[in-house]
């Protein structure tokens, strides 16, 4: 099995064999950002920013909107995989600088600025040996033309600039959701495409809060899932409490973990709903495709039952 990899805020040279050098936390990098500097607002001029599910929470909480309207405002869908899995980025001017940025003042959500802003110049990379049971982080130096804070007389270590953003604490709460992700990578093949539903449900629970907690709340939630009267109350009010749980039924409905109890027989009721569903959409997209090209739904239909024709000949020989 090879080693898997997720890079959060920087995108692999994939076409080069030159491979970037991962640093580790003791390493030492020179750099220094501060207002006045001549490449000002250069870096969110050319913004391109990957939200984490606790960078929506913290930004929506700051422009005073809920996760739905924060999405439409202020974000564009991406998918992350050949899957299809989703993610979200910020939204830009058509030059490509971010809205929150501001000439004068330069970033108007500094103190809730997303995590990829903090890293900044610093690219946040997991791995996962395949021997190893839990991934390590490392960081590559992103050096762009338009970036003078490399030529700043400033040494200063990984880890104490780490701690000058305050990016540990993002970190905490960006855990699961890296390891959701590297673990959905390293499971390949063998786990498949989700369905889209599973897919809808993935960017509910990590961008959409105030959908999920509806949809928590709901009573045909409640039907399949028995979660325990202390998480309801947790989640009654706190995003980042409601977005633990996402992880967890994430868990549940990517990989089968038994993550959260299920009432007995709930799961054989699904299916049989599914299935209903599914042939339900089978019966409109005929229809649909008879409105559409009735000649082609008739020739459709004649080799359909030619074929049954055929084989129910074939059996009685
Ligand atoms: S959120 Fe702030 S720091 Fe990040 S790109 Fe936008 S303006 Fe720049
Ligand atoms: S030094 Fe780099 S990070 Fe700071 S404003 Fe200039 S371009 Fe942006």
């Amino acid at each position: 099995m090879s080693d898997d990899k997720f890079t959060f805020n920087f995108d692999l040279p994939e076409k080069s064999h030159i491979q970037p050098k991962l640093l580790t936390p003791d390493a030492v990098i020179n750099f220094r950002c501060y207002p006045g500097i001549s490449c000002y607002n250069a870096c969110c001029k050319c913004a391109d920013i990957t939200l984490t599910p606790y960078d929506v929470i913290r930004l929506k909480k700051r422009v005073g909107k809920t996760s739905t309207e924060f999405l439409k405002d202020h974000t564009v869908p991406f998918t992350m995989d050949a899957d299809g899995v989703p993610g979200v980025k910020l939204r830009t001017t058509d030059a490509g600088a971010c809205l929150f940025m501001d000439e004068k003042i330069g970033c108007t959500v500094y103190t809730d600025r997303p995590t990829a802003c903090r890293y900044y110049p610093l690219g946040n990379m997991a791995m996962k040996h395949a021997e190893q049971k839990h991934e390590q982080q490392h960081f590559v130096l992103i050096k762009e033309e338009h970036c003078k804070g490399h030529d700043e007389p400033r040494p200063i270590k990984i880890l104490d600039y780490r701690a000058e953003q305050n990016i540990e604490e993002y970190d905490g709460h960006n855990k699961e959701y890296f390891q959701l992700i590297l673990k959905k990578k390293s499971a390949g093949p063998a786990l498949g495409r989700p369905a889209p539903m599973s897919l809808q449900l993935f960017f509910m629970a990590c961008f959409d809060p105030d959908r999920f907690r509806r949809f928590v709340l709901s009573d045909a939630f409640k039907k399949n899932y028995d979660l325990e009267a202390s998480v309801y109350e947790k989640i009654a009010d706190n995003d980042i409490e409601l977005m633990y749980l996402g992880f967890r039924l994430l868990r549940q409905v990517l990989f089968a973990e038994a993550s959260i109890k299920e009432h007995e027989g709930a799961l054989e009721k699904r299916l049989e709903e599914r299935q209903e569903v599914i042939e339900m959409r089978r019966k409109a997209e005929i229809a649909q495709a008879r409105a559409n090209d009735p000649y082609q739904a008739y020739k459709a239909e004649v080799e359909a039952e030619d074929i049954a024709e055929k084989d129910k000949k074939n059996r009685k020989e």
